[in-house]
């Protein structure tokens, strides 16, 4: 049997049926010849709303991570370069920046599990050179207002800010207008279509930014980083909006659905605005992780992490799923009690 995954925080319900099709219809030469997908950057700029030269395609979102973070590092003035990033936070950013030799200057959440910007303009050193952020937050979900990111771009200027925004259109806010990358040259946004448009199979993400700031990061990335599907996907996925808006619609609903279980359960949460739910569900995580496996259920036990013990972080995706996780979590709190 198939577990069903809701502990990476894909799309359940598969990518969309016309880029199955797409995909099907692709012959031996596709195979055969190297990928040309400046269509593909041009659907992803129109899509963002900004012109194609302020977006570099990539292999995924982690790749556009790991080509930030090189770009960032190329100024070794300083010597060791610090990264500045809150905590929890999604892992590749520490594995980026140490990866590549840097050093990693951790900043705590809240106790409400948000970004606190005056935390992190006060751990900036004078050999900072990148600042993560993360809109909406992974794994709590949470957002702040958006002019909080704005100032706090300008503050740890000439330092890059990547504001990592692979769960916005759940939230349906977005840094992303052509005005803010002029204004703000050291702002990066990463977008990803692996999460609302499921194609995580198939590796795609951007970096967003002024055309000036894109450019080194422009010869970082490897002249053949999207593959031929995934070239042919990614204009079919971002245009099929109805599909998109349903599924985003899906995941609001599993959200709701998941606040109000936990709560009859007597289980805290807090407010997300993406397409999972961090749960506390005290300290026997690693049992109800294992009870729900053996159901087959996946869910991320993120328990380890600062100001998440006792949690699991569960994807909101399809209701359907949803619901079966929900009866699933019932039956497995009642048992391990
Ligand atoms: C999933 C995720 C990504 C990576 O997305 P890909 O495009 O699949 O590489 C980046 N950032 C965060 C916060 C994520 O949760």
């Amino acid at each position: 049997m198939n577990s069903l995954r809701l502990h990476l925080n894909e799309n359940t319900a598969g990518c969309s049926p016309a880029v199955a099709e797409t995909l099907r219809a692709l012959g031996r030469s596709t195979a055969a010849f190297y990928p040309d997908y400046d269509e593909a950057r041009d659907a992803a700029a129109g899509y963002l709303g900004v012109p194609p030269d302020h977006v570099q395609l990539t292999n995924g979102l982690d790749e556009g991570i790991l080509t930030v973070t090189a770009a960032a590092f190329r100024d070794r003035t300083g010597g060791i370069p610090d990264v500045v990033s809150v905590v929890p936070a999604f892992d590749v950013f520490e594995g980026c920046a140490t990866a590549l030799g840097g050093r990693m200057v951790s900043v705590p959440l809240g106790d409400d599990l948000t970004t606190r910007p005056d935390d992190l303009r006060a751990a900036l050193t004078p050999n900072t050179r990148l600042v993560f952020v993360t809109n909406p937050h992974n794994p709590s979900g949470t957002t702040i207002p958006l002019d909080a990111f704005r100032s706090l771009a300008r503050d740890v200027a000439p330092a890059l800010l990547f504001l990592d925004e692979t769960y916005t259109e759940f939230a349906g806010v977005t840094l992303v207008e052509p005005a803010v990358f002029s204004e703000i040259p050291n702002l990066v946004v990463g977008r990803s279509f692996s999460k609302a448009l499921g194609l995580a199979g198939l590796r795609t993400g951007a970096l967003v930014a002024n055309p000036a700031t894109l450019e080194p990061m422009r010869q970082i990335v490897p002249v053949f980083s999207l593959n031929a599907w995934a070239a042919a996907a990614l204009p079919v996925a971002l245009a099929d909006r109805a599909y998109r808006d349903w599924y985003i619609a899906q995941a609001a609903e599993s959200r709701t659905l998941l606040v109000e279980t936990c709560a009859r359960l007597g289980l805290h949460t807090w407010p997300s605005a993406a397409n999972f739910q961090l749960v506390r569900v005290g300290s026997r995580v690693s049992a109800i992780v294992a009870a729900l496996a053996e159901r087959g259920i996946l869910v991320r036990d993120r328990s380890r992490e600062h100001g998440c013990e006792g949690c699991i972080r569960i994807t909101a995706g399809a209701l359907a799923d949803t619901r079966r996780l929900v009866e699933a979590l019932e039956e497995v709190l009642c048992a391990v009690r």
